[in-house]
């Protein structure tokens, strides 16, 4: 069998190994079922065992209990932009951003195009977004706050969450979402574009506050609606059937081979000191994020030219190192080092990162 390369990509991105073997192992007869998984119906036992499951192994991974639901929507990470002011804004009220980068501001953005009041209550874009804001005021009015806790583009993420006070948290986690144990309590909603760290691409998981539902207006489309989803188990219409069992499968993994998130965060930090040692000690790799705002999942540098970047890249594919291109819009290298990215394969990078290193430096 043709070797699988080492897959830094930043989205979709690297699967557990274990995970994609049991789908191909499981690919034609899914549960004695004579049906793959993407031949059952949504409304089977079957299905019905999956999607109950992810549900169950999220709550225990996260630590909650019947206060959240915790739904799957279509439409990615980019749907919630607009989802959240419709259903959880209030009127009269503001609501508070923090921008740290491309996809804060894409949800500003949609926000503005919604609410009267929205409020950009602290940002980075005076250094390019290159560290996480440490001083802003919550309204103690606004309907919610809300902040991306780990910016996949320019590469740095929340190391300890904003304190809204009793003002709801409203998170978009894609890219560090199950990379870490925290407190989910003060979140009212919590999003995760699944292609990052927990399943292929094609749905999003919503994460929400029991008293974050009150607030839905009886008049949205239907399918914008977080009640639509909550009173129905994510199964108003067909799901995602696929991705969803890809997840559960991912939980499963990060449960019962990892040993959960306390694990899954310890090995996380050990990957990221490897990198950043590695990039500070060379005098050739240069973090492009500070020092204290840097990111355990997405790690951005840069080489001494375009030229030498674009070689870099280049090489390290034919190493089998996938994916260090940088962000097009930012440029540079970048080494997602997501949950299903092991200790081994970021030692492989530095290798590799020094050979290059010697040859042209
Ligand atoms: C990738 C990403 C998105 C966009 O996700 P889609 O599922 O493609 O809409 C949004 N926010 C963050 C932080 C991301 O990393």
């Amino acid at each position: 069998m043709r070797k699988r390369i080492l897959n830094f990509n930043a989205g979709p991105a690297a699967l557990p190994l274990p995970v994609l073997e049991q789908i191909q192992e499981e690919m034609l007869d899914f549960k004695g079922s004579g049906m793959s998984i993407l031949e059952v119906s949504h409304r089977s036992k079957w299905f019905d065992d999956v999607i109950n499951e992810a549900v169950v192994r999220t709550k225990s991974l996260l630590n909650i209990g019947d206060d959240f639901h915790v739904l799957f929507i279509q439409g990615g990470a980019s749907l919630q932009f607009c989802m959240i002011p419709m259903n959880l804004a209030l009127e009269g009220r503001p609501v508070d951003y923090i921008n740290t980068g491309t996809w804060s501001t894409k949800a500003i953005k949609e926000a503005k195009g919604l609410i009267k009041d929205v409020r950009e209550i602290a940002s980075s874009e005076d250094k390019g977004f290159s560290y996480i804001p440490k001083d802003y005021n919550v309204d103690e009015d606004a309907a919610y706050l809300h902040f991306t806790s780990n910016n996949t583009i320019k590469g740095t993420q929340w190391a300890k969450f904003p304190d809204g006070g009793k003002v709801p948290l409203i998170s978009d986690m894609s890219s560090d979402f199950m990379s870490r144990s925290f407190d989910v309590n003060p979140f009212g909603l919590i999003y995760a574009g699944a292609q990052k760290n927990i399943g292929p691409s094609g749905t999003a998981m919503v994460i929400i506050r029991n008293d974050m539902l009150e607030r839905v207006p009886g008049d949205l489309p239907t399918m914008l609606k977080y009640t639509t989803f909550s009173e129905k188990n994510s199964m108003a219409n067909t799901p995602a059937c696929f991705v969803i069992y890809t997840i559960n499968l991912v939980l499963k993994w990060i449960q019962e081979t990892i040993g959960g998130l306390d694990k899954m965060e310890q090995i996380n930090k050990e990957k990221g000191t490897i990198l950043y040692d590695f990039i500070d000690s060379s005098g050739f790799y240069k973090g492009t994020a500070e020092a204290g705002s840097r990111s355990l999942m997405n790690v951005t540098f840069r080489l001494p030219t375009e030229e030498l970047e674009k070689e870099f890249v280049a090489e390290a594919l034919k190493e089998g190192l996938g994916g260090l291109k940088g962000h097009r819009s930012v440029g540079g290298c970048r080494a997602s080092i997501y949950n299903a990215t092991g200790v081994e394969a970021v030692n492989d990078l530095v290798g590799f990162m020094a050979e290059f290193e010697k040859k042209v430096g």
